[in-house]
């Protein structure tokens, strides 16, 4: 229905249509207000049940525990590059042991990719003076992650957080649950991006000293970041120091914490719709959701691996992208020609990122079974064709 296409975006990227078709029911007016949830007040009753409700359902899918925070904050995921940098340093913890030091801490960034690199470049641009743990294997091209052996850590002691990206969505780089934090001592906050696979698998929050999300993959529309944040991490020791001065308000997560993320007038309809699509995934579960990620890469990256020499898979097995299936034709004309076959196929968006060319098969947590199915048989075909 609604002549709608495989959408294979990387993001903003395709809904449950569940969901678009509430949206558009209550689209003018809302649970009887007689008013789109467009048009009202964000400190209205109801806009406060929309907000916490979309809290504690996803409180309950990602069992969150009651020591963490969580924030709904504007600027995306670059925004919360910032963010985490400038949080972690007026942080009581980090200003402490930086006392303790004498001298100012580090952090620590692993680089897979095009995100943590950027979250890396931030930090430098405030000011900062991140250390790297490592940049890329395969001449920094970002195929996989070097042994943990390798990565140079810094000692606890001299760093105030341990930052990576969960899963690249540019070079289609995916960590499996739990390897940087089984590798970084307890005592130093490992900082997370999950922006492109946030809520496709349980994560041990717990674990985690904060996390960080852009809405616009698997969580709805564009507009709000996700930020999961343990609460200890969020205490002041002193209202009047540099670091808290030059914190703008909307970067700053114990001001988000104090006001219920309303310090200044959130996304209310982009939060509305992370809402609906929270209950959708609880219906689903957290484990459903993650059995189907795996159902549907599973497929793609069979076809890739029968005709390794055509459909060129770039990363190690090991860290391959369960979100985005990213690889190479043997020429950037077959790449065109498969990217035009597909559209008229209605599959589209398939189109590699700007920087790395090639394609990326994005399957997030809306992508049905059948749109793997789809694509798998359309790659079948064209690799008998062109090969
Ligand atoms: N991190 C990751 C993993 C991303 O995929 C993106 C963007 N797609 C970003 C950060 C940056 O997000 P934004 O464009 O919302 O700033």
């Amino acid at each position: 229905p609604y002549g709608r296409v495989w959408n294979f975006s990387a993001g903003p990227s395709v809904l449950p249509v569940s969901v678009l078709e509430e949206v558009q029911r209550d689209l003018l007016n809302y649970g009887g207000t007689g008013m789109s949830v467009m048009e009202m007040s964000h400190r209205s009753k109801d806009y406060d049940k929309i907000i916490t409700g979309a809290e504690a359902t996803l409180r309950r899918v990602l069992d969150i525990p009651s020591n963490y925070s969580v924030l709904f904050m504007q600027g995306g995921g670059t925004g919360e590059f910032a963010a985490a940098y400038l949080n972690l340093f007026a942080s009581k913890a980090v200003r402490e042991k930086q006392r303790q030091l004498g001298r100012p801490l580090s952090c620590d960034y692993l680089v897979t990719g095009t995100w943590s690199k950027g979250g890396m470049k931030e930090v430098r641009r405030l000011g900062g003076h991140p250390r790297v743990v490592f940049d890329g294997v395969g001449e920094a091209s970002y195929t996989g992650v070097p042994p943990v052996n390798e990565w140079r850590l810094g000692k606890p002691e001299e760093t105030a957080f341990v930052y990576y990206c969960d899963n690249e969505t540019v070079h289609g780089v995916e960590l499996p649950p739990d390897a940087v934090v089984d590798a970084v001592d307890p005592s130093v906050p490992v900082i997370c991006d999950m922006s492109s696979n946030m809520l496709s698998r349980p994560i041990n929050i717990g674990r985690f000293g904060a996390i960080i999300a852009g809405a616009q993959k698997n969580m709805g529309p564009a507009g709000v970041t996700l930020v999961i944040v343990r609460r200890d991490l969020l205490e002041r020791d002193d209202d009047s120091s540099d670091a808290v001065r030059n914190l703008p308000s909307v970067l700053d997560w114990s001001y988000f914490d104090s006001t219920g993320s309303m310090p200044h007038t959130p996304p209310t309809f982009t939060i509305y719709v992370c809402g609906l699509v929270f209950k959708w995934a609880e219906e689903q579960g957290i484990r459903e959701l993650e059995r189907r990620r795996e159902a549907r890469a599973k497929l793609v990256y069979d076809e890739i691996d029968a005709h390794p020499e055509f459909f060129r898979g770039r990363v190690d097995r090991a860290y391959r992208s369960r979100m985005n299936l990213v690889f190479n034709l043997p020429t950037p004309e077959l790449e065109a020609q498969f990217l035009a076959e597909a559209a008229r196929r209605n599959m589209v968006q398939l189109k590699g990122h700007r920087s790395l060319g090639g394609i990326r098969v994005s399957l997030y947590n809306a992508m049905p079974q059948e749109g793997a199915e789809t694509i798998v048989a359309f790659m079948r075909e064209f690799y008998a064709n062109n090969r």
